[in-house]
């Protein structure tokens, strides 16, 4: 599980050139997130003063972390690079595919036999290639990141929204789909927006009930689940330096509830203390060295309004502990308004579940806070009136809490230990309900609370707080009830208070773990066979796509002209469809099934050229491929936007779909479409699109000629024999000229390799 102090040291001896050449460019101090961004430019990258939120620049990340969800298709397409092994540090976290249902060891041993032949996989595939591996159960990737990799400076990509985790220890860690985290290991650049710049100034320090949760809570409430879109959250002040590392951590992750590209904090003795106490003494006596580039200039924070392009500034020794929702993590409530929202808007007051623990919430002081409250409980004689879960973030913390015993006082309260693992925060959880009809309440410790995301149900109404909030609750089992100013009567007729938590940020006698869960890779990979059974439903190994023929695309039959949104979503739908995300065939018969055909206002029904039969689209598609004809999809508006999704690329592509034609792109989805080797283009008048009837057969000329900022040509036969021909646009460069040529851009790392 080493970290590479050799990468990291390669890291931090380029920084005080490039922030030199930095300031130079851009001529003014530096926030500390311009300053990583810039030590991470692409090399070719210039260095000068990037328009915020406009310019898409090319960074070089320093590792990837991958969840077993995501990182299927992510190393399936990493195969066909042809690389012995991963171009930068990479892991692989066993966390996402566990089910929570009656507790921690024996939903483990059913996952892993459910989940067999993934974790066989991802096992083999990661011994192969150099990644790190974590087994299932040895924790969520977030917490084992922290605890294991995050460093001051860094830069890396995860699979996962809430990679941003990593910024409480001071590195821009963002969340990514597959095909990015796929470039990055075959050793491409990366290719991000330059953000925009949300600085957050902290002022006083915590107290009482108060904790590093209620000041992302409040976050969320001003800045709402839009506010932080292309943005970087940067935090800084007094009040930043005195939370510890995991409470910042806690911070970032859940800045992904506000849109937000990534949140991070400065290094600072607290983040020094985490890397010790995590038995990184070594980077943090290189941290120490460059401190100065490891936090945003002195002149930047003392007039944070002429450098960040917003300001907000929160006073920790007047916050109050927050509960946000339901049903939105961004409708925020001070506790002492809480109890009142309750009873106005009619939300479920009888607390069914409380759950603490997750990525975003299960570190040591975490843990010792809740356990202080449920101390309390038992010694009070309170009866625990709600269901109680805890889901440790890493094997690591749970061997050290059991150890220090706040497990077993979890335990005296009624509390039952989940698996390390995602469980219940991402639907993972086979809650036991009498009535799932009923309007119902329950309260995380978690980050994300939409309809359905806990249990499936849209009755539930989900609030979330910091642990010892959730405790609290858990406890009362009443949402009208304040811990900070309310009595409870115990078992013996008394009115009880509970006291302020009590927390631990490091344990004292140290972390400890007997076995964390982890596989080294082997050092030599060459002879580890992938394993992946040809008979599987769920895992596919893939086969290169095919180089483009050299010559322009005719007699192209039109598949589906979507009309209006067609999102990544709509393209290749999620929800039963996760399930063969590994495994291009099979989760290639949900290809465009959202998209509404414009010629009879119906999704997933399109005209068959073939027969003159309406069906399906997967299946038209199939029908064209099996004789041997090319296809092309029409499409509306910024085609392709939502969730990076590459299967929403693969699919066509797999299926014979061999041009996106559209008004707009979304740009990742272009950009998605353009490494796989197909070719998208926009209507160079958008009227055009109306010129595009449901018996096309449709020719693309200018191929032979293709180049950056050239036009090509589309000429459309209708069925009656008329023609219509109009010039299209491109956004290809050289680069991804080759990319088209060659059939995707790992076909072309393949050959590099292979020379
Ligand atoms: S615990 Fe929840 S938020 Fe964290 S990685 Fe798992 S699903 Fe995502």
């Amino acid at each position: 599980m080493a970290f590479d102090l050799d990468m990291i040291k390669k890291v931090y001896d380029r920084y005080s050139t490039r922030v030199a050449a930095a300031r130079k460019a851009t001529g003014k101090p530096l926030t500390l997130t311009e300053k990583i961004l810039y030590a991470h430019l692409s090399e070719g990258e210039a260095h000068k003063a990037f328009a915020r939120g406009v310019d898409y620049v090319d960074f070089a990340p320093d590792r990837v972390a991958m969840q077993d969800a995501t990182a299927q298709m992510a190393l399936l397409q990493f195969m066909q690079a042809g690389r012995p092994k991963v171009a930068v540090p990479s892991t692989v976290h066993c966390d996402h595919l566990i089910q929570a249902k009656i507790g921690a060891e024996v939903d483990l041993n059913t996952a892993k036999d459910t989940n067999k032949e993934v974790y066989d996989f991802l096992a083999s595939v990661s011994d192969k290639y150099g990644i790190g591996f974590w087994k299932p159960g040895a924790g969520i990737i977030h917490q084992v990141v922290l605890e294991n990799y995050a460093f001051p400076g860094g830069m890396m990509i995860g699979t996962d929204s809430h990679t941003p985790n990593a910024g409480g220890l001071g590195m821009i860690a963002i969340g990514v789909g597959g095909a990015d985290a796929c470039d990055v290991m075959a050793g491409l650049p990366w290719e991000l927006k330059f953000p925009k710049l949300i600085g957050v100034k902290l002022t006083g320090k915590l107290s009482g009930w108060s904790s590093a949760k209620d000041v992302i809570l409040k976050v969320a409430g001003i800045l709402t689940v839009k506010g932080g879109t292309g943005a970087i959250v940067e935090y800084f002040g007094e009040g930043a330096r005195s939370l510890s590392a995991t409470g910042k951590g806690t911070i970032c992750n859940m800045g992904a509830e506000i849109g937000a590209t990534t949140s991070v904090f400065g290094y600072d003795e607290k983040a020094a203390i985490y890397l010790r106490g995590t038995k990184r003494e070594e980077i943090a006596a290189l941290a120490d060295a460059i401190k100065e580039h490891l936090t945003g200039d002195a002149e930047v924070y003392a007039n944070p309004e002429q450098y960040f392009d917003q300001v907000i500034e929160i006073n920790l020794s007047e916050l109050e502990p927050h509960v946000n929702g339901p049903f939105t993590p961004d409708l925020a409530w001070p506790i002492s308004k809480f109890a009142a929202a309750v009873k106005e808007n009619n939300w479920p007051a009888t607390l069914e579940v409380g759950l603490i623990g997750s990525c975003t919430n299960s570190s040591y002081e975490d843990i010792t806070r809740a356990a202080s409250i449920a101390r309390q409980a038992v010694d009070k004689h309170l009866k625990t009136k709600a269901e109680f879960t805890i889901t440790p973030g890493s094997e690591q913390v749970r061997y050290t809490v059991d150890r220090d015993g706040y497990l077993g006082t979890f335990a005296e309260m009624g509390g039952v230990v989940l698996a390390n693992a995602c469980g219940p925060c991402i639907g993972q959880w086979a809650r036991h309900t009498d009535d799932p009809t009923r309007k119902n309440s329950i309260i995380t410790s978690f980050n994300r609370n939409f309809a359905k995301r806990q249990d499936g149900n849209p009755n539930t109404h989900a609030f979330v707080a910091s642990p010892e909030i959730v405790t609290a609750f858990a406890i009362a089992g009443d949402l009208t009830f304040n811990p900070l100013t309310d009595t409870l009567t115990n078992e013996q007729g008394q009115q009880v208070k509970l006291d302020e938590p009590q927390g631990i940020e490091m344990p004292i006698k140290g972390y400890a773990v007997e076995d964390a869960g982890y596989q080294a890779p082997a050092e030599d990979g060459s002879k580890v066979e992938v394993k992946v059974d040809p008979k599987s439903a769920r895992l596919q190994l893939l086969d290169p796509f095919a180089a483009w023929e050299g010559t322009d695309l005719n007699g192209l039959k039109l598949l589906i002209k979507a009309k209006g949104k067609c999102t990544t979503d709509h393209i290749s739908m999620a929800g039963p469809w996760l399930k063969f995300r590994g495994h291009l065939d099979n989760i290639s018969n949900n290809m465009l099934i959202g998209a509404i055909n414009y010629f009879n206002n119906t999704a997933d029904s399109v005209k068959n050229q073939l027969t003159g039969e309406y069906g399906p689209v997967p299946a038209t598609q199939r029908d064209y491929k099996a004789n041997n004809i090319g296809t092309i999809v029409v499409g509306d508006e910024n085609y392709g936007e939502g969730s990076s999704r590459e299967h929403a690329a693969m699919e066509p592509r797999h299926l014979g779909v061999r041009a996106i034609l559209v008004k707009s792109f979304a740009r990742i989805h272009e950009t998605n479409l353009k490494k796989q080797g197909m070719l998208g283009i926009t209507f160079a008048d958008p009227a055009d699109y109306d010129k595009v009837q449901e018996d096309d057969s449709i020719d693309i000329q200018g191929l032979t000629s293709f180049a950056p900022g050239k036009q090509l040509t589309v000429v459309l036969h209708h069925k009656d024999g008329s023609t219509d021909s109009f010039a299209v646009n491109h956004t290809y460069n050289a680069q991804q000229i080759e990319w088209f040529k060659a059939g995707g851009a790992l076909n072309i790392i393949r050959k590099q390799m292979a020379n």
